[in-house]
């Protein structure tokens, strides 16, 4: 993969675009229909227009394939630039990179204490451009700015979180029972080269939660981002080439799934696989992984319930429902998408729900008065719209207003499904967008049974204000998160991650760092 110069790259791009009959003049144009309110930097506008190649071995280098990948804005559904497709052979330069870079003592012998100083510089370099990261984020998923800007903040709690355990990375001294005298002991040590795999909803968060760990550990990494979101990815990785890391620790690469993606979860260098995204997905990535015993993490779908009974607080179910499955466009693994609700309250909790999900004004994420932005593509537009009217043919009552939203933004009414039961699809599978699926129950044992149905098992909640039900409950739920009167809640130093289909492995906390490290013991004979 040679190295181009910007010329030769933005004729590259030109004739890519071309061939896609989309015009490089048209950009400008993108930015006055989505930026109403003129909040677009202009160093957002810069970057978003530049040439786009991949990060490999500390360079910025561009695929030798003609193949591109369309990045689309949600809201308007014109491109925003386009990515390279890379070629297998080219997946196998950036591992060569990355096991280049884990074999240099710069890296590898780097202290904990300066490990943890590169890191925290980074987090500031995060926070330096965090407007900026959110910006990218927003045109690039269509998500809110409000949104991206949490997220910015909880991506730089992560990084400075997980830097302090650069330094608390630790074996153990055993006393053993084997004859004679004996020095056991186990040491910690880096996995290796790390595939990180992601999905679109949290580009960026999720670009944090592969990269950081794997820093952390001594390990070096090749990150792929969504085919759909690439962009703060490629952004993140200017600033890690600004913090200091040396070459090769960090790469990151674009390409579809099942030509880059498939390429990464096969490939012999890699010691440990970290994923995120669709069941489907990981069960493939899980199976290639062990051609090789790579080592995997899959953090996987969900279909998450909240048990709500008679006795919780019904203003702050309805709201906390409301947010737990529209928060994001219902794009997140975790999101609340089935109501168990006790018969007596049910009624009036859906109606309250049903009123938020009426009132929610579908705008450009960059819209102040955005409170429904658009989904990240048309594909899942259409899939969410399916899924929808799959409901309705199969009995499910509409309980809110707006149904198909028309025009070129890839909107999805939020929407409240009522009468459904758990064989239904929309209630089995996972749907990924802003609709909820909702049941009355009689009493605790029905609930409990309704809820743990499922072949998912990532994050529930309960709503009550009966501490002897709840605590009786929490050991019950088959889920990695349970939340009590709330939803969607996270903090770098509380695991998260799924039972069931839902997953291997925890993200988070100290968990986290076991899943990119080895144990080696160590056995030393006194006599
Ligand atoms: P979603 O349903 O959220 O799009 P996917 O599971 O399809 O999630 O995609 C998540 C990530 O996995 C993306 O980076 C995608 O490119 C990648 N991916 C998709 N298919 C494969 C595959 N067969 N092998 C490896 N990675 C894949």
């Amino acid at each position: 993969m040679p190295y181009l110069e910007s010329l030769e790259l933005q004729n590259h791009v030109a004739d890519s675009l071309l061939r896609h009959n989309y015009n490089l003049d048209d950009l400008p144009d993108i930015f006055t229909q989505v930026d109403r309110e003129n909040i677009l930097l202009d160093s957002v506008k810069a970057f978003i227009a530049k040439p786009k190649g991949c990060f490999i071995g500390g360079e910025w280098m561009h695929s030798d394939t003609d193949s591109v990948i369309p990045v689309y804005e949600p809201f308007t559904g014109k491109v925003l630039n386009v990515i390279p497709n890379l070629s297998v052979s080219e997946v196998d330069e950036a591992v060569v990179a990355a096991r280049k870079a884990f074999a240099n003592p710069e890296w590898r012998g780097m202290k904990p204490m300066a490990r943890q100083a590169m890191l925290l510089r980074l987090s500031d370099l995060v926070e330096e451009n965090a407007e900026q990261l959110a910006q990218i984020e927003s045109l690039d998923n269509g998500k809110s700015i409000t949104g991206a800007r949490a997220e910015l903040s909880s991506a730089i709690n992560h990084i400075r979180y997980m830097a302090g355990w650069c330094s608390k990375i630790e074996g153990k001294v055993n006393t053993v029972s084997a004859s004679g005298q004996q020095h056991a002991y186990t040491l910690k040590e880096p996995v290796g080269v790390v595939a990180g795999i992601i999905p679109w909803n949290f580009p960026l968060v999720m670009a944090v939660w592969k990269i950081i760990p794997a820093l952390v550990t001594g390990c070096t990494v090749i990150l792929k981002p969504a085919e759909q979101t690439p962009l703060s990815a490629l952004r993140l990785a200017e600033l890690i080439a600004e913090a200091g890391f040396p070459k090769g620790v960090v790469n990151v690469i674009t390409g579809t799934g099942v030509q880059v993606g498939a390429a990464l979860a096969s490939h012999p260098g890699i010691n440990k696989i970290a994923f995120t995204g669709s069941t489907a997905v990981g069960k493939s990535i899980g199976k290639s992984a062990m051609e090789n015993i790579t080592r995997v993490s899959l953090e996987l779908g969900g279909k998450s319930p909240l048990i709500v009974f008679a006795d919780a607080d019904i203003d702050k179910v309805i709201k906390g429902a409301a947010n737990a499955i529209f928060y994001n466009q219902g794009q997140v693994c975790c999101a609340g998408s089935r109501l168990y609700i006790h018969r007596d309250i049910h009624d009036k909790v859906v109606a309250g729900i049903a009123a938020i999900a009426d009132s929610l004004t579908l705008a450009s994420g960059l819209d102040a008065s955005c409170g429904m932005a658009p989904l990240v593509s048309k594909p899942h537009q259409l899939r969410v719209n399916g899924y929808i009217a799959q409901g309705l043919s199969e009995g499910a009552k509409l309980a809110t207003k707006r149904s198909i939203v028309e025009g070129d933004g890839y909107f999805v009414a939020p929407t409240v499904l009522t009468d459904t039961h758990n064989a239904m699809a929309v209630v089995r599978e996972e749907i990924f967008g802003p609709v909820l699926v909702v049941q009355a129950f009689e009493d605790e044992e029905e609930a409990l049974r309704l809820a743990n149905d499922s072949s998912y098992g990532l994050g529930a909640s309960i709503w009550s204000n009966d501490l002897t039900r709840v605590h009786r409950l929490i050991p019950q739920i088959e889920a990695g998160v349970v939340w009590v009167n709330t939803h969607n809640l996270g903090d770098p130093s509380q695991p998260f991650g799924g039972y069931k289909q839902s997953g291997i492995g925890r993200e988070q906390g100290r968990e986290q760092l076991d899943m990119f490290l080895e144990t080696k013991s160590v056995w030393i004979d006194l006599n």
